[in-house]
């Protein structure tokens, strides 16, 4: 979800290779983790549930303090590895759609037959998979969203997968995502209803949700936000206690939203936990200067722990200040190749939360994109690896259980 851009610009590009794709040769989708991972509960004591109601104080860059718990401290082993690409055509995993705000707050019938993301989109554009994401606006009641919130609308990505079950496959099911099916993922962006008891991030994650952004665009109590109002504040410490058990459980915490201050408090929590650093939807600053742009410094420290970015293809953040198109898109994602490798970029096209350029207007238009980053010198190893092997190598994370003391 990013429609409020804001804006200045400038550019560069170059572009580096290599990215050995292995095929499954299975004919099948190799499996796309539906998370869950982790041996044992987290420990920490919960903190009191009356957190749902919407009387909350008021969510600010200076209120670090409410959270009742602290993070499971657990040693973790390095990221796991990469999983095998398959064989076949080029497939899309795409790291953040926000269909289930549409249904959910924009009176979009379950049915889809509408917007940037429907199953006649997604057939086009070759998903493999679809991240729906759980966004929870920070403007619900009255500014104070609530846990509630986010199991509502949980409830209503579940609807739509319901919904479509000849067309989307819940990975939760376990087993091997059928060929002609897109798996749909779930995250969570905006979490900061969860500083009132981080302990209920568990189950969510339990449930299915594989990345989760602590704050959208708006300062939390969790985390400092790209756009917000006091930007320098960082990670709180339910912020930092928040993204360990989001580790600890096994998901993957989302730097996209972030502030430049709270990203950089998440780096050394990630590596504690060996977690590769996800931003499932943010481009390059130095392509398209606006805050929720990532700097070159961060992209190459989202490829140090083994991450992803994910290609943003609303039109502000392709190109700021100016109408954006195509070569914006290929200009971004050239860019983030040479600074963070190809190995470190993936897809997050933000459709349904976002205005894209005319010619990237909808899911279906990803082939299309592949075409012309090929003709930008992309290898067919190359593209594979941005439209869906990173992805797939993130998504298999897990944290290491630890047995036994030491
Ligand atoms: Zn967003």
């Amino acid at each position: 979800m990013d429609n409020a851009p804001r804006a200045k610009v400038f550019h560069r590009a170059a572009l580096s290779v290599v990215l050995a794709a292995v095929a499954s040769g299975c004919g099948q989708e190799a499996a796309i983790s539906a998370g869950s991972a982790n041996g044992g509960a987290p420990t920490a004591p919960a903190a009191p549930a009356g957190s749902a109601s919407a009387a909350g104080s008021p969510a600010g860059p200076d209120a670090s303090s409410s959270a009742g718990a602290e993070a499971p401290a657990r040693a973790v082993a390095p990221m796991s590895a990469t999983v095998a690409a398959p064989s076949g055509p080029i497939r899309v995993i795409d790291m953040h759609v926000d269909t289930p705000w549409q249904v959910g707050f924009k009176g979009r019938s379950l049915d889809l037959l509408e917007g940037q993301a429907t199953m006649r989109q997604l057939e086009e554009g070759r998903y493999a998979a679809i991240t729906y994401a759980i966004y929870i606006s920070d403007k619900l009641h009255g500014g104070h969203p609530t846990i509630s919130d986010a199991d509502s609308i949980l409830k209503t990505v579940e609807q739509i997968i319901a919904k479509h079950a000849d067309r989307l496959w819940d990975p939760r099911i376990g087993g091997v995502a059928p060929a002609d099916k897109v798996t749909a993922i779930i995250s969570i962006e905006g979490a900061g209803a969860f500083a009132a008891d981080i302990t209920q991030i568990d189950r969510f994650i339990a449930r299915g949700v594989r990345f989760v952004g602590p704050v959208h665009y708006s300062d939390n109590k969790l985390a400092s936000s790209a756009t917000g109002a006091h930007p320098g504040h960082g990670l709180t410490a339910s912020g930092k206690a928040f993204c360990r058990r989001v580790y600890a459980a096994g998901g993957l915490v989302d730097v996209s939203h972030m502030s430049d201050e709270s990203f950089a408090d998440l780096v050394p929590i990630a590596a504690e936990y060996g977690a590769p650093i996800v931003a499932t939807h943010s481009n390059a600053r130095a392509v398209a200067d606006v805050p929720r742009n990532l700097t070159d410094d961060q992209l190459r420290a989202i490829a140090k722990s083994g991450g992803i970015t994910g290609l943003n293809l609303h039109g502000a953040f392709l190109r700021a200040g100016a109408a954006s198109s195509m070569v914006d898109a290929v200009k971004q994602a050239k860019h983030m190749i040479a600074v963070a490798g190809v190995e470190h970029v993936g897809i997050g096209s933000d459709f349904d939360g976002a205005t894209p350029p005319s010619d990237l207007a909808d899911a279906s238009r990803m082939p299309a994109l592949g075409e012309a980053l090929r003709k930008a010198g992309l290898s067919e190893s190359d593209l594979r690896a941005v439209f869906e092997g990173n992805a797939r190598r993130v998504l298999a994370w897990k944290p290491k259980v630890k047995d036994g003391p030491g």
